[in-house]
C-alpha cells in the first residue's frame, strides 16, 4: 500500500519508554530511534500528534503515597511530560523535522499553549506536535490525555505504545498461559479489567468511537507496517 491507512494518529508513549537499561530517564539513543520512526510516519504523509507521559521522571499517585499533596505531586508530574516533550521535540528536530510542544499549562518562554485549532493547523502543515501537560488536570493520567487529544485533533487512530505485542489476558511476563488479543472491544477491555489503559482513557475513546491499536512500537518498522496495512498488535473498537 502506498497510502497510510489514516491520514493523522496520535501516539502515546510512556515516559518509561524514553528509560535507558541503565534506568537513566531519559535515554538519547531510544530517543533518537523513535524520532526517526517518527520522521519515516512523516515522509509517508502519516500527520503525527504525540503524548508523552512523564513515569520516566515522577508519578503523581507515587509521590502523593509518600506524603506529598496529591496536587502538588500531580503537577509535578504534569512538569516532568513537557522535559520529556522538549527532549522529544529536539530529537524531531534532529530528524529535520519540525515539531512544536503545546503544553496544556501556561509555560509561554518555553512552549506553545495548547490551543487546538492552531494544533490542527501544525498537523495540516506536517508538523509534529507534542501535547505536553497532559490534560492539565490533576487526577488524570497521559493516557487520558492522549484520548482526549486523539479525539479533539479527529485522529483516525491512537496508538499506545507498550512493551509486549498487545492485549493479553494477564501480564505475559508473569502468566506464561496469557492469552494474546489480536481483536476486542472497547467493553471487553473494561469488563475484563484488562491492564489497557485507565477506565477514563477507554471510556473516552469507547464513547468517541475512536480505534486503537495497542502495540509494541519497539519493534524496529512496526508503526510503518501498520500505516501501510498490515495488521500489527491489538486492534481495540466500539
Ligand atoms: N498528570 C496529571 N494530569 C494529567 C496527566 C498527567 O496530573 O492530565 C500527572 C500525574 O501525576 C501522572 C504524571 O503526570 O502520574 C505522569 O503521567 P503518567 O503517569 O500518565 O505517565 P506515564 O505512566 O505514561 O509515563
Amino acid at each position: 500500500m502506498n497510502k497510510p491507512i489514516c491520514q493523522r494518529i496520535l501516539l502515546k508513549l510512556s515516559g518509561e519508554a524514553l528509560m535507558s537499561e541503565a534506568g537513566g530517564s531519559i535515554d538519547s539513543d531510544i530517543l533518537h530511534r523513535l524520532a526517526a520512526e517518527i520522521r519515516e510516519l512523516s515522509d509517508f504523509g502519516v500527520q503525527v500528534g504525540l503524548v508523552i507521559g512523564g513515569g520516566n521522571i515522577l508519578r503523581g499517585a507515587e509521590k502523593a503515597s509518600e506524603g506529598l499533596d496529591r496536587v502538588t505531586s500531580d503537577q509535578m508530574g504534569m512538569l516532568a511530560t513537557v522535559i520529556n516533550a522538549l527532549a522529544m521535540q529536539d530529537a524531531l528536530e534532529h530528524q529535520g523535522l519540525q515539531a512544536r510542544v503545546m503544553s496544556a499549562l501556561k509555560i509561554n518562554q518555553v512552549c506553545e499553549d495548547y490551543i487546538r485549532r492552531r494544533a490542527v493547523r501544525h498537523l495540516e502543515k506536517g508538523r509534529i506536535v507534542i501535547f505536553a501537560a497532559g490534560t492539565g488536570n490533576p487526577f488524570f493520567t497521559t493516557d487520558s490525555a492522549a484520548s482526549l487529544r486523539a479525539i479533539e485533533i479527529n485522529a483516525g487512530l491512537m496508538i499506545k505504545a507498550t512493551k509486549v505485542k498487545g492485549v493479553y489476558s494477564a501480564d505475559p511476563a508473569k502468566v506464561k498461559e496469557a492469552v494474546f488479543y489480536p481483536r476486542l472491544t472497547y467493553d471487553e477491555a473494561l469488563d475484563q479489567r484488562l491492564n489497557v489503559m485507565d477506565t477514563t482513557a477507554l471510556v473516552l475513546c469507547r464513547d468517541n468511537n475512536i480505534p486503537m491499536r495497542v502495540m509494541n512500537i519497539f519493534e524496529q518498522g512496526a508503526v510503518m507496517r501498520l500505516m501501510k496495512g498490515e495488521e500489527i498488535g491489538s486492534l481495540i473498537e466500539r
